[in-house]
């Protein structure tokens, strides 16, 4: 991004993407999903399945545990004034569209990555660490948060501020970290909806990689959820079936745009689907042909060791 601004050929998402997808590999799999390999199937073509612009990541625990979301990039811009903007396409755009019933079709939890520039391009929103040093380059977490992952179901009304987003962002580098203590004081007191082992999870340090990523993305959504006041009339439960972590979940959802347990943390099964366990064994994915992705990420534990 540093040498796009320099350059004055500037960056955008794919670029950052491919650049980044291109480093992981073997630590990370990425199996991308070209048009050659798709070529032969008809539904493909019809449907325009196949060809979508995120990327599915699955996060693989030791144990089997996972958690999978689906992540579309989007840049933080600028105008001709220095205003931020991130053009998120609430519930309008196709983007958003494709990015929701794609998610909703493989159950997991949909994201943003915020591409967010160098620390000197965000100047003079600082990343509001205290003490910030004047030289932006210099502080550790402005640099960490240049890819930083923001739920969808938090860019919505106030949440489509880029500086709101750009705030409640979990930087990259920090979200697989099982230590990160991401609850801030007012979430934790916000108790509505927390079933006993939904407060467990919530409160106990997270199990592995793939418990810490589900619940660092679903802590910001409850953040959100405890600044609106008001409480469901009826605090129902969603049923879903064994291979999730969770057999139900609550529906709570405030003013959001969806329910947030069930959004997020749908996403964290027992074990992974059988899409990723084709990869992470050398074969190609199968099952996901009826699906809109850029392609597949897998990170497994053994990818931090
Ligand atoms: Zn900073």
């Amino acid at each position: 991004m540093v040498k796009g601004e320099t350059s004055g050929l500037g960056w955008d998402e794919e670029t950052i993407t491919n650049t980044m997808l291109v480093e992981v590999p073997p630590l990370v799999k990425v199996v991308p999903f070209t048009r050659p390999q798709e070529g032969g199937d008809k539904r493909l073509k019809e449907h325009g399945a196949g060809m979508g612009a995120d990327w599915l990541w699955w996060w693989v625990g030791d144990d089997g545990a996972s958690f999978g979301m689906l992540v579309q990039a989007k840049r933080l811009k600028k105008d001709k004034n220095e205003e931020w903007l991130i053009d998120f396409g609430y519930k309008s755009g196709k983007q958003w569209q494709d990015l929701h019933a794609t998610a909703d079709v493989l159950q997991v939890a949909p994201s943003y990555a915020l591409y967010l520039g160098s620390p000197n391009y965000r100047k003079p929103v600082g990343c509001g660490v205290k003490n910030h040093p004047s030289d932006y380059e210099q502080c550790d977490r402005c640099i960490r948060k240049s890819v930083s992952f923001y739920p969808s179901v938090l860019a919505d009304g106030i949440g489509t501020d880029p500086k709101v987003a750009y705030e409640q962002s979990i930087p990259m580098e920090s979200l697989a970290d099982p230590q990160a203590d991401t609850e801030t004081p007012r979430a934790q007191k916000w108790t509505y909806g927390l079933t006993p082992e939904l407060k467990e999870f919530m409160t106990s340090e997270a199990a592995g990689v793939p418990q810490a990523v589900a619940k660092q993305l679903v802590s910001k959504a409850r953040e959100r959820r405890s600044l609106q006041f008001d409480l469901m009339e009826e605090n129902l439960t969603d049923q879903i079936s064994e291979d999730f972590v969770f057999e139900s979940l609550p529906l709570d959802r405030g003013h959001l745009s969806a329910p947030y347990f069930l959004q997020i943390l749908r996403g964290l099964r027992r074990t992974p689907p059988g899409y990723v366990l084709n990869v992470l064994n050398g074969d190609s994915p199968v099952g996901l042909d009826t699906t809109k992705l850029a392609g597949l990420v897998v990170v497994s534990a053994g990818s931090f060791n």
